[in-house]
């Protein structure tokens, strides 16, 4: 029997995601989430076959071993699973890959030990990512464990876009620039993008917008990143649902003076309660929008601030590119907020961009172009894929 399937792990500091796929068609046969691993009380599967009823139970997880046991228990009972013939490769989402891993790689000791020492710059991240990957090793250790890393579709980016003007010696020792991230989405929603336009990647230059509740944009010219707005972290760039995006960084010297804030305090409330829910309360760009439209003014001010940031990048990245062919908006609020996707090129006709707003406000759900036919810059809405993309990539490496 030829091996087809790809099990593609998204592991977390307490939770896993799971998807179990038929290649090369990416035909989903099972998902699943595993929560609450390693807290106090019980933990949660809720696992979803394609063919049958939804699954849900409550059981002990003290690591991520029993919390991928489970998950595989519940795959075996569906006739699948971690030791089924039918397992070509497990796919395993790494956060940070450093500027080592340029591509999805085959995991043994010498790449472990590397992800390892990239702890550092991820270390809410790569530990979880280790967790999964060590563990499925241990239930299966025939079959190949593809690391595949957020970072990767990044690390073209030029030296001049990565580094940031510090003292050189300082950020070569502490490996300070920038990374980027959600370069799996950036690298299949940009090749999406191509198709649509009925081009190769490689004849084209698009901009893609990643707006989740983490956002980051991405220049990508002919494939190829060159730029993008997270930097060594994703705190960097775009407003999100709880991180600031871009402030001055004197600001965490004036909190830690004026107000007292430790730096533990500081980072907390740069990525948990700034971008959104710092600005109005809520993080939720529907909610946003909801209240802005009943009146509410931090709430219009929240989305006001959100759209300022977003066209900054947009412009930003025309001059980086030079030429533009395709504008591209996916994740939850990039593929669902008619508004934001309206408000982002909204008077931008001088650099050539345009909505349709019959198309952009169309129930339609698959990848399209919301612009007219005469806007020389085509703006796209693509659902993005990671869980496909990561499978695609595993599959193919361990078939080269
Ligand atoms: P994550 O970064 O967690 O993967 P998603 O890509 O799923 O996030 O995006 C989640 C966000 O998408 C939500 O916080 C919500 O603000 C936004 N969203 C989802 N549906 C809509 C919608 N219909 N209109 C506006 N925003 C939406």
């Amino acid at each position: 029997m030829n091996a087809t399937q790809v099990l593609v792990l998204n592991s977390g500091s307490s939770s896993l995601k799971y998807q179990l796929l038929d290649m090369p068609e990416g035909r989903r046969l099972a998902t699943g989430l595993v929560e609450r691993i390693g807290e106090e009380g019980p933990g949660r599967l809720v696992h979803t076959p394609a063919e049958g009823e939804r699954r849900e139970r409550e059981l002990p997880l003290p690591d991520h071993a029993a919390a991928l046991r489970a998950a595989g228990d519940e795959l075996a009972a569906d006739g699948l699973g971690l030791d089924s013939p039918g397992l070509a490769a497990v796919g395993h989402r790494v956060v940070h890959g450093g500027r080592t891993f340029t591509e999805p790689t085959v995991v043994d000791e010498r790449v472990l030990a590397e992800i390892e020492r990239l702890v550092p710059l991820a270390p809410l991240h790569n530990p979880a990512n280790l967790a999964g990957i060590r563990t499925a090793l241990a239930i299966n250790p025939d079959v190949p464990q593809v690391a595949v890393f957020d970072t990767a579709f990044h690390t073209t980016i030029p030296d001049h876009a990565a580094c940031y003007a510090i003292d050189a010696e300082v950020a070569a020792e502490h490996r300070v620039r920038r990374y980027g991230f959600h370069g799996t989405s950036h690298a299949f929603v940009s090749r999406r993008t191509a198709e649509l336009l009925g081009r190769r990647p490689e004849e084209v230059n698009v901009i893609t917008l990643h707006l989740g509740n983490g956002a980051s944009a991405a220049a990508v010219a002919g494939g190829r990143c060159v730029d993008t707005s997270m930097g060594l972290t994703p705190l960097q760039g775009l407003v999100m649902g709880t991180r600031s995006g871009d402030i001055d960084p004197a600001v965490v010297f004036h909190l830690s003076r004026v107000a007292g804030m430790s730096v533990a305090e500081i980072d907390e409330l740069l990525n948990s309660h700034s971008g959104l829910r710092g600005l109005c309360g809520d993080n939720d760009m529907r909610e946003v929008v909801r209240r802005m439209d009943a009146g509410d003014e931090r709430a219009r001010l929240a989305f006001d601030v959100y759209i300022h940031r977003l066209r900054s990048y947009l412009g930003a990245y025309f001059a980086v590119l030079g030429r533009v062919d395709a504008v591209a908006f996916t994740a939850g609020v990039g593929e669902n907020a008619t508004r934001v996707r309206t408000a982002a090129v909204a008077g931008l006709d001088a650099l050539g961009l345009a909505v349709d707003e019959r198309l952009n406000t169309a129930a339609d759900r698959g990848p399209r172009l919301i612009s007219p036919e005469y806007a020389r810059v085509a703006v796209a809405v693509v659902p993005t894929d990671e869980e496909l993309e990561i499978a695609t990539q595993a599959f193919a490496l361990v078939n080269a």
